[in-house]
């Protein structure tokens, strides 16, 4: 049973949803109905998309109640969590979007080329590529699935969503949200843990959106091929935060302390690590520790709701062994936030993904050691550097990859609808939101239309030297 204190909703939960049975030939069924549906031509017009975008703007409302009460039954969300990183977030990527899908599916005309010499007519034109699936993770359940959604329906795709079986509340709600407001043929929900997935990563698809652990989008990527099916692949990895000298201390561990608090560290651009100048390293780890100390509710985290739990047991048991505690009792799963001052990466914290409110900290002579250290690693997905300094801001601009590089904060960046979010090598490819969206779930298809009044004569064999010669001048 789940309650949501605000909305004093209670929530009968499902059974936990890891057995349901989902073939390849079940999943075809499905197919076919959408395909018809796609070939029809109904998801071409904007219009109509927009009336399908709102009628999901609408669900949300409706279902605002159930998808709190999902979340706190899942990972024990507070209220202001959900509003701030998955309901709201999702409510405003749709209002953007249809406030500008008009303009950003108009085709592009493009200019005369000087081969056709001005007898044709050129455009590039956004076309819908089909059908698309859209695998979603557990950490923020319903904003994970449902805004690559908006995205795939504003583009005028059909989609298949495959929400996380370990958030299985919020699997149910948004199977629920789903089906009142979509024809099946459309939009449907596939629930079911990962036999299921591979079950659908079998079948053809258009378009797979995928947001998830590294190693698994190897496999989708592997199934994919297959296919030739393109794919986004939103993935996780270390997202490292260095803290250089001349940074403002106590700002750098409140907004630090802020990342790893947020849904207990499991989001997939929460601080991972802490890189700290060595000038500053004891003011930082006092400041660090007084941050969370001013976040825990009265000195207790484990009686804090507005501090999320961690999804399940196993999760919970890897955090403590990574804490060396393995038999520390759960306290319904809530782990209290820990510094880990560490002499060298050796530590198992620093061998993978933490994905909970554990914070180890490297002490390093200089900036250069910090960058060097990032960029020996797997490109992250997001990296932080807190920092007054030009110089330094140049040196990771211009020497570092990363899906993004936020400068004096974190996160935070996930939240602006004109900017790109997705990774580079291992912490993934592709990104989305706002346009980007539109143009991830979309073919941009070339358009010529050649005139038919008139005819080169010179392209046409036996070529002529004195062309050859007056082409050679030009080009
Ligand atoms: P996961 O990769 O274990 O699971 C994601 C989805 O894939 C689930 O729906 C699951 O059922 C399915 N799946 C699992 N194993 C599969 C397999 N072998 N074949 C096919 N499908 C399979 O990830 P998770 O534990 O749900 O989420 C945590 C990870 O996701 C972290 O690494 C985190 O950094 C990353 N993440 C990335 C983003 C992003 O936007 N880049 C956002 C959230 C989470």
């Amino acid at each position: 049973m789940g309650y949501c204190s605000l909305c004093g909703f209670t929530l009968t939960l499902p059974e936990p949803k890891t057995q349901f049975q989902m073939t390849l030939s079940d999943i075809q069924a499905i197919q076919k109905q959408q395909k018809e549906f796609f070939a029809s031509g109904t998801t071409r017009n904007i219009s109509w998309r927009k009336k399908q975008l709102k009628k999901l703007l609408a669900a949300l409302q409706t279902f605002d109640a159930k998808i709190n009460a999902a979340l706190l039954a899942d990972l024990g969300k507070s209220p202001f969590e959900v509003l701030v990183s998955e309901t709201a977030f999702v409510k405003a990527e749709l209002q953007h979007i249809l406030k500008n899908l008009d303009t950003w599916t108009q085709p592009q005309h493009v200019g005369l080329s000087l081969i056709k010499l001005g007898v044709a007519r050129s455009k590039i034109v956004m076309e819908p590529l089909g059908q698309c699936l859209i695998i979603a993770p557990w950490n923020y359940p319903f904003q994970l699935t449902i805004s690559p959604l908006i995205g795939a329906l504003a583009a005028g795709n059909t989609a298949v969503l495959k929400p996380s079986e370990l958030a299985p509340a919020t699997a149910q709600v948004i199977a629920d949200l789903i089906k009142a407001t979509f024809p099946e043929n459309y939009v449907t929900t596939v629930q079911g843990d990962v036999a299921v997935s591979k079950a659908l990563l079998d079948a053809r698809w258009d378009h797979i959106f995928f947001t998830g652990s590294t190693a698994v989008g190897k496999h989708v990527m592997r199934a994919a091929a297959e296919n030739l099916t393109p794919v986004v692949l939103e993935l996780g990895g270390k997202s490292p935060v260095f803290v250089d000298a001349d940074a403002k201390i106590s700002l750098a561990a409140r907004r630090i302390a802020w990342g790893k608090f947020l849904n207990a560290g499991q989001t997939c651009i929460a601080p991972d690590y802490v890189l700290v100048h060595q000038a500053v390293k004891n003011q930082f780890l006092t400041a660090l520790q007084e941050a969370f100390d001013a976040l825990s509710n009265n000195g207790s985290y484990f009686e804090n709701p507005d501090y999320s739990r961690i999804i399940n047991e196993a999760h919970f048991q890897r955090l403590q062994k990574m804490l060396d505690m393995p038999n520390a009792a759960s306290h319904h799963k809530k782990i209290k936030p820990a510094i880990l001052d560490l002499p060298n990466d050796q530590h198992p914290a620093m061998q993978e993904e933490i994905f909970g409110p554990i914070v180890p900290i490297l002490t390093v002579a200089h900036a250069t050691e910090a960058r060097d250290y990032i960029t020996k690693q797997e490109k992250p997905l997001a990296l932080y550097v807190f920092t007054e300094n030009a110089k330094t801001r140049a040196l990771f601009t211009n020497g570092t990859s990363s899906g993004s590089l936020v400068f004096n904060d974190l996160i935070v960046h996930i939240a602006h609808p004109d900017l790109p979010f997705g990774g580079v090598g291992h912490s993934g490819m592709g990104n989305y939101h706002g346009r980007y969206s539109i143009e991830v779930f979309s073919h941009k298809k070339t358009i010529v239309t050649s005139a038919s009044w008139f005819d080169i004569p010179f392209r046409y064999p036996p070529y002529n030297l004195k062309i050859l010669n007056l082409l050679r001048r030009i080009f």
